[in-house]
């Protein structure tokens, strides 16, 4: 399983929140139950879990209790609800039948947050990540389908409030774009 530690270069260019994140993880006592919530996936974008999405903070063991800590999305986003359950059935499957999810507002969770491989499996299900999607150009936001940077916005608002509307007027598909915050 990926533990997000790869090279100390790529984690000089990380926020500090993302490197403290990953290292927990790597530094944690409990890394089947960091592994078991790596089959909770953002119900909305089910190619990414929790882990790769930036928001699985910390899960710790304590007194036969886990306790697993999560920072929201954006707030208000619906899917925070689900995401809460799941890991609460992954762990009951993994056999722990007692978990607590805690839910931590600061820092506010970052599309920055969102890991590189993420970052690919968004664009491979048809949505542009929040970062740069163009590959050798300059441009900000390119097409997932067919990756021209002749785009245009649509909407603010896509299919969720999180992405906005775009279309390509290439191959004349829509597509949604994650809003980067
Ligand atoms: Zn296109």
């Amino acid at each position: 399983m990926n533990t997000g530690v790869r090279s100390t270069d790529r984690i000089a260019l990380l926020p500090v929140e993302e490197h403290q994140r990953r290292q927990r993880r790597a530094d944690s006592t409990c890394p089947q139950l960091w592994d078991a919530l790596d089959s909770v996936k953002d119900p909305e974008i089910p190619v990414i879990s929790i882990w790769e999405l930036g928001v699985l903070q910390d899960v710790e063991l304590r007194e036969g209790a886990v306790i697993v800590t999560i920072t929201p999305t954006y707030s208000g986003c619906p899917a925070m609800g689900v995401m809460a359950e799941d890991v609460v059935i992954a762990l009951r499957e993994a056999g722990y039948s007692n978990t607590e999810v805690v839910t931590r507002l600061a820092p506010a969770w970052s599309t920055s947050w969102i890991m590189d491989e993420a970052q690919e499996a968004l664009r491979e299900y048809g949505i542009a990540p929040p970062g740069r999607s163009c590959a050798g150009e300059h441009a900000e936001i390119c097409c997932p389908q067919c990756g021209s940077s002749n785009v245009h916005s649509v909407s603010e608002f896509g299919s969720t409030a999180c992405k906005a509307l775009y279309k390509c007027d290439d191959c004349s598909e829509p597509f949604d774009r994650f809003k980067p915050i």
